[in-house]
């Protein structure tokens, strides 16, 4: 069997168990999941970490690799707070022309939406580990690198990195960190989305299989706390770190509660994400997490990073 469950960023193994999970959303493996938190670094991981099984973790029906021109009202009003946000991080960047990485970035459409938001963006770049999105990002004038993101490699240095729910997917999340060190321009901004496991859903779905989980595919959560330390000793100045809505996760794990009263179809072939329900939940969800983001913690944060100056 596998070896004891060790931490991925201290390596310290007195872990304490946090939750069992299931892939409740894809079926990718019959298996059970065990997540373990370690105290000394705050971090939720995932045991055993199929890191090697990529392929079969992520199926071809997988959303990013479809999360493109979807036109649901949920979907639109994203796309307005996107612009909004990119508007509001790239106005802090000098220059006439810049450059963007998207870390996981599938055919580009951030990348789009980003060019769309600030016309000084130039230059785009996707790193992905999907083929499928290679043809369309690069139709649309993206550079694109089919390769995950530890076996990048470029001479361009970036004036923003894209890395949206991207953080949570990778073994070694500080590793990943130092390497966006490297790519990002003095001046330059990185933006970093990622699950919160210290949040209500998070509690009420714990040993529910909650779709902050992810299960097996969110190998590494952290809480705002250990996220902002986690940047720090990466070598980031952190400028802003903020909850923000999480109703992917409370509409994945709902749903699996209707799937386990008999009341909700789900399946490899009907995965979470296609049932009717979904984008009914994605609203009402993102409703009750914006009421309540000015006085709790959500299960998602956006934190944005730059270089300490000097
Ligand atoms: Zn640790």
């Amino acid at each position: 069997m596998s070896s004891p469950p060790c931490c991925p960023l201290c390596t310290r193994t007195d872990v304490s168990h946090f939750a069992n999970a299931n892939d409740v959303e894809y079926f990718t493996t019959p298996d059970t999941f065990s997540f373990y938190r370690c105290t000394g670094c705050d971090i939720v991981f995932i045991h055993p970490m199929l890191f090697d099984r990529l392929n079969e973790i992520y199926p071809s029906n997988y959303y990013s690799f479809h999360a493109s021109e979807a036109d649901s009202i949920a979907l639109k009003i994203k796309n307005f707070l996107d612009d909004r946000a990119f508007r509001s991080i790239t106005r802090q960047i000098p220059g006439n022309a810049l450059s963007a990485l998207d870390v996981g970035g599938g055919s580009g459409w951030l990348l789009d939406a980003l060019k769309r938001a600030d016309p000084r963006v130039t230059h785009t770049t996707v790193v992905d580990i999907d083929a499928g999105a290679e043809d369309a990002a690069r139709a649309k004038g993206h550079e694109f690198h089919l390769t995950p993101v530890e076996g990048f490699k470029t001479d361009r240095q970036f004036d923003l990195i894209l890395m949206l729910n991207l953080l949570e997917h990778v073994p070694n999340p500080a590793a990943l960190l130092e390497k966006a060190r490297g790519l990002l321009k003095p001046g330059g901004r990185i933006w970093i989305k990622t699950p919160n496991f210290d949040s209500l859903d998070a509690r009420l779905f714990r040993n529910r299989s909650w779709g902050g989980f992810h299960t097996p595919r969110h190998f590494v959560l952290f809480t705002r706390e250990s996220l902002i330390r986690h940047c720090q000793e990466a070598g980031f100045e952190v400028l802003q770190c903020k909850y923000t809505q999480g109703a992917p996760f409370w509409t994945v794990s709902a749903i699996n509660e209707l799937k386990l009263l008999g009341l909700a179809d789900v399946s490899a072939n009907r995965p979470s994400l296609k049932n009717p329900l979904t984008p009914f939940f994605h609203l009402a969800f993102a409703a009750f997490d914006f009421a309540r983001m000015p006085f709790s913690k959500t299960s998602q944060m956006n934190i944005h990073l730059t270089l300490p100056s000097r």
